[in-house]
């Protein structure tokens, strides 16, 4: 019996789950279907790229997976890489307010105090920006909407000062956004559900949120996990699992259309591909040119995408004069800097580096500051030593250096997002039904959230063909 084609376009961690979970059901269910994943580039594993250059283990992109969010643990565990797992340092981190680095409060999340004791202590934030931010424990849950900024939220709050000097440093960095633009609904829904539930955020963090056990001596396993062959693995293993003949590579799909019996792709080659279901899992912005012609869609064409860059530098640990105990820093606005954030990758991830070497990951690209992602190589490794040198004493040139530009690569969740993918959902479902949308432009960033879209979108194909 001839078999029908699924195509998922894109092989990013989306399209590899997706291909996954979807080879998976075919094989249980013995289904007459087969499977096409669609890249465009000469690589598989999108955002995901690990680079092995002199003994160094370099993320060009992610550097790790949260452990608390199961999709992730999932596949791995799959995959039979459970036992490869490790975990990241657990030194200290600092951030970096008004030149100089503080220690990162201890009982807080996402900076937010859980423990009050520990944020009275606290230097990062002035005796009436203390009391500013515990009026959110006497302020009850008020006319709270559910979508707005996350700025705004979190300013009314616990006021500005505590969001300047510790919060949006934290949450700025995972989104590479603005928190005074990004969507409360779409990056921490939970902040409004609990000051619904409990009148206060901090009242809601300290209900729900487990305090880590109290010092004993022994190590505490870090809430990240990698590998020690990075990243990479996790894609190299998804490969081997899936039928060779099912991967096609550097072709892009450049349109779609509706037919009969499903859809038609044209590929960047002129190969011409039918399938009965898509699921789509490319950054927001191609989908409408893929599909052109259909005007819903066009809304996708308006969601931000900024842009980052990350430098990694190779040192002799001899050339680290003033080293600091911890693992890294974030730097909030209210400095000088250029740089958003520094791993002592050799600290948090002691695997990556050969014994007697450091290696040091900053970022750059703050909304206000784009262009720094496009400046020449040459001078935006002097930026990051000029910036890296006003809080270590570095004395010797990189050994090597490698930077990732990640340009207009970052979607932006801002107010609204959720209830513009739902409608951009709802619409597809009526007319082009049987296409699905899934991926970091959706519903989360984060690698756990993009794996659990992608088996989510094979459980709306398999319903949708009724198998
Ligand atoms: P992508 O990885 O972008 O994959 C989409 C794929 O579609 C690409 O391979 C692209 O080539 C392909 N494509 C595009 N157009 C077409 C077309 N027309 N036809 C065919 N193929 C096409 N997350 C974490 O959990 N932990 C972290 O530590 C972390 N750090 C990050 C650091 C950086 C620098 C970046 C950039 C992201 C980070 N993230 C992190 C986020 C996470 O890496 C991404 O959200 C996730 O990898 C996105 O996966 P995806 O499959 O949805 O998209």
């Amino acid at each position: 019996m001839e078999k029908e084609t699924i195509v998922i376009i894109g092989g990013g961690i989306t399209g590899l789950s997706a291909a996954y979970y979807l080879q998976k059901s075919i094989q249980e269910k013995n289904l007459p279907y087969e499977i096409k994943l669609i890249e465009a580039s000469n690589r598989l594993g999108g955002k995901i790229d690990t680079l092995k250059r002199d003994g160094f283990i370099i993320e060009r992109g992610p550097d790790s997976i949260i452990v608390r969010k199961k999709p992730g643990v999932k596949l791995v565990e799959e995959l039979g890489l459970k036992d490869k797992m490790i975990r990241n340092g657990t030194g200290q981190s600092y951030i970096l307010v008004n030149g100089e680095l503080h220690k990162m409060p201890k009982g807080a999340f996402m900076g937010i105090p859980k423990d009050i004791e520990g944020f009275l202590e606290s230097e990062l934030v002035s005796p009436e920006g203390k009391k500013r931010a515990l009026l959110d424990l006497e302020m009850g849950k008020g006319e709270e909407e559910a979508d707005q900024s996350l700025g705004a939220f979190l300013r009314r709050r616990l006021g500005d000062e505590l969001v300047e000097n510790e919060i949006e440093p934290l949450l700025a960095g995972i989104y590479s956004g603005d928190i005074d633009e990004m969507s409360l609904m779409a990056t921490f829904p939970n902040f409004y559900h609990l000051v619904q539930k409990y009148g206060s955020l901090i009242k809601g963090l300290q209900e729900t949120i487990p305090t880590p056990p109290k010092p004993t001596g022994k190590k505490v396993p870090g809430v990240f996990f990698s590998f020690k062959e990075g990243l990479g693995i996790v894609v190299d293993k998804l490969v081997e699992k899936l039928n060779e003949e099912s991967i096609t590579m550097e072709k892009a799909v450049t349109h779609i259309e509706k037919i009969d019996s499903g859809y038609q792709l044209s590929l960047s080659d002129g190969e011409i591909v039918t399938a009965s279901a898509v699921i789509a899992t490319t950054p927001h912005q191609t989908i409408p040119k893929m599909f052109n012609d259909i005007e819903f869609l066009n809304v996708l064409t308006d969601v931000p995408s900024s842009s980052v860059a990350n430098v990694a530098l190779a040192f002799d640990q001899s050339a680290i004069k003033q080293d600091i105990d911890g693992t890294g820093f974030v730097v909030s606005r209210n400095n000088d800097y250029r740089i958003t954030a520094c791993t002592w990758t050799h600290k948090k991830w002691p695997t990556t580096t050969p014994e007697g070497k450091a290696l040091i990951r900053c970022y750059v690209g703050r909304p206000n500051d784009q262009e720094v992602v496009d400046l020449p190589d040459e001078e935006l490794i002097n930026i990051v030593l000029h910036d890296l040198n006003k809080t270590m004493n570095i004395t010797a040139k990189p050994e090597f250096s490698v930077i990732s530009r990640w340009k207009n690569v970052m979607p932006q969740y801002t107010v609204g997002h959720l209830e513009r993918i739902e409608k951009v959902r709802d619409e597809a479902n009526k007319h082009l039904p049987g296409v699905f949308l899934a991926g970091s432009s959706f519903e989360g960033v984060g690698i756990p959230d993009c794996i659990e879209q992608g088996e989510k979108a094979v459980e709306q194909v398999l319903e949708f063909l009724q198998l």
